[in-house]
């Protein structure tokens, strides 16, 4: 366990990181791949807590510009969460890691109700802990969510696994030129608006000292190695 460079951390996962080459729900095969990558975490001494988001099924903003209430859309979105969270708790458990769901909206037929002190009691008994329904609250994302979680499980990091290599001063599908960022502030993610994470994400983390690393999961192998000291994505971080 000791050449890990953290004990504790929270993964967030995009619930379009699920979908595969897909456009809505959950392609079983990135589910496994994902939970593969999970358990070689575990396996390797990680305490390992997650949040999954829900993009893949629904949102709340997009739902309300098709004329759903915006509570009633983003409630729409948090039990997305929930329905992701419940696949990755499936795969894991069909791969042998103990993995647990508590929800932020209590449904306790589905799953255990959130509390930090719930989860960190399953990480520290070697179980994933899944923190679903975001916030619990509508006008959220579960970026925001992933980093109020974060904080709560007292994580040593933050990383938020996405479909880019890291930070960039521009979108790099779109402009060729942008730069790639291995380092930077909170407060430069903030001032330059780059598409890290939402602002009010960003603010959780920098408040409360969480480092962020953003990576690509689709790099195989990548967080396990990254936990093994290796380079990997871009760090925010607090700075000068
Ligand atoms: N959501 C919410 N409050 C939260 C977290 C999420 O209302 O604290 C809703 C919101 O509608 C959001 C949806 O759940 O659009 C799915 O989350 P998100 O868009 O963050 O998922 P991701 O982009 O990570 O797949």
């Amino acid at each position: 366990m000791s050449d890990l460079i953290c004990r504790r951390i929270l993964l967030k996962l995009s619930g379009e990181a699920l979908m595969g080459s897909g456009d809505f729900g959950i392609a079983p095969e990135v589910m496994a791949r994902t939970a593969g990558e999970v358990r070689d975490l575990v396996e390797a001494g990680l305490q390992v807590g997650l949040v999954i988001g829900g993009g893949n099924i629904f949102r709340g903003a997009g739902l309300a510009q098709g004329g759903l209430d915006r509570v009633t859309g983003d409630h729409m979105g948090m039990l997305a969460t929930v329905m992701n969270s419940l696949a990755m708790q499936d795969a894991l458990t069909k791969i042998g890691i103990e993995a647990r769901v508590l929800s932020a909206l209590s449904m306790p037929d589905v799953c255990e109700p959130f509390s930090a002190r719930d989860a960190r009691r399953h990480l520290d008994a070697g179980r994933v802990a899944i923190l679903a329904a975001g916030t619990g609250n509508p006008y959220f994302t579960t970026d925001s969510a992933a980093s109020l979680r974060a904080v709560e499980i007292q994580a040593d990091m933050m990383i938020k696994a996405t479909k880019v290599n890291g930070v960039y001063s521009a979108d790099p599908v779109k402009d060729p030129d942008a730069e790639f960022y291995p380092r930077l502030t909170y407060n430069r993610a903030l001032a330059e608006n780059l598409q890290v994470m939402d602002a009010t994400a960003i603010v959780l983390c920098r408040d409360n000292d969480m480092p962020l690393r953003i990576m690509n999961i689709n790099d195989s192998g990548a967080l396990l190695r990254l936990m093994r000291g290796e380079v990997i994505g871009s760090l925010v971080e607090k700075g000068e």
